[in-house]
């Protein structure tokens, strides 16, 4: 079963990129994610341990509880709990089988982020599966917090990471089908396109956050979008808390998403009312296009509250907190 499959149609002008969107009818996922209980103000519940993502990722989030329950950090929770997506070829989202660009390369753009503020990055990775795992070896093992490309791979396989070919026969499939009807002025098709983001706190009360990708289907070659990049797809502060955001890269790059939800919080805000707010900041802009594109946040604060936030319906979060292991629908913003 996909995760989601909810950006459909997005059209992102400027970089003369289109992608469609029917975010009404979204597939069969989101059926059975409406059915889900819908508590999207849980903010007032806090409890630590805790492991939140985006997404129905249910396998993810019981990995990096374990992590933390044997004894593990929140930054090997939150990383260990993203590789078990990324070795998932059937997620085509993320890490190995994730749907290429336009020239059928499958290219991965990854960050982490710790208590200390420290954080690694690598973006338009190839050939290598565990891009988070990149990331925190760039993060622990060099000056820098972010490698691209080619570097950022010779960095990986120096770092004993093993190549391999991540475009899956299904992938390429899809890709070969997308082929037939690309155009590319305007382009209109179907997308589908998530973040494996999850933030996590340890039970010393330190949080850490990490998120993973393989961008949008069929972007153009050497597109990056906001997932590696610190502030828009993940920040942390470890005195307040975290976020890490997924959907249309390019709005949140646009509005420093994950750092803006993280500066509300320190203004008093719940997780759940800075999320909202953020999204806010997206669909009140002038001639905002946001009926066609999705955008999602996800929160904790230092307490363990947590929030999350859509603009469309169909956006979800896992969480594992006391014990429970569940997957929430998110309240969303257009309603219309
Ligand atoms: N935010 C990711 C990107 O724009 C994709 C997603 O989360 O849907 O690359």
């Amino acid at each position: 079963m996909k995760r989601r499959n909810f950006i459909k149609n997005a059209s992102l002008t400027g970089v003369g990129l289109a992608v469609g969107s029917s975010l009404a009818s979204c597939d069969d996922h989101s059926k059975e994610e409406k059915a889900l209980v819908n508590t999207p103000h849980n903010s007032e519940k806090g409890s630590i341990p805790l492991v939140i993502a985006t997404w129905n990722v249910k396998k993810s989030t019981l990995k990096a509880w374990e992590t933390i329950q044997n004894g593990g950090s929140a930054l090997d929770a939150v990383e260990q709990g993203c590789r078990v997506e990324e070795a998932d070829e059937t997620g085509q989202t993320v890490g190995k089988g994730g749907l290429p660009d336009r020239e059928g390369n499958v290219t991965l753009d990854a960050c982490v982020m710790n208590q200390h503020g420290h954080c690694g990055a690598v973006v338009y990775l190839k050939d290598i599966t565990h891009a988070v795992s990149v990331a925190r070896k760039v993060m622990e093992d060099t000056p820098h917090v972010m490698l691209a490309g080619d570097g950022a791979k010779q960095f990986a396989l120096s770092k004993g990471f093993q190549p391999e070919n991540l475009l899956t026969e299904a992938s390429k499939a899809a890709w070969e089908q997308w082929k037939v009807e690309a155009n590319y002025k305007p382009i209109i098709n179907i997308e589908n396109h998530d973040t494996i983001g999850m933030l996590a706190i340890d039970s010393n009360g330190d949080i850490s956050g990490a998120c993973t990708t393989s961008g949008l289907a069929y972007k153009m070659a050497g597109r990056v979008g906001d997932s590696p990049i610190i502030g828009s797809g993940l920040f942390v502060d470890n005195e307040i808390g975290a976020c890490v955001a997924t959907g249309l890269g390019e709005e949140v790059v646009k509005t420093v998403g994950s750092f803006l939800v993280v500066e509300l919080m320190r203004q008093g805000k719940t997780p759940q009312e800075a999320c909202e707010e953020a999204i806010g900041r997206i669909v009140n802009k002038p001639n905002s296009n946001y009926k066609d594109f999705q955008v999602g946040y996800i929160a904790l604060n230092k307490k363990g509250e947590t929030g999350y936030y859509s603009i469309h319906e169909g956006f979800s979060m896992t969480k594992y907190q006391d014990g429970v292991n569940e997957q929430l629908q998110s309240d969303f913003f257009n309603k219309a």
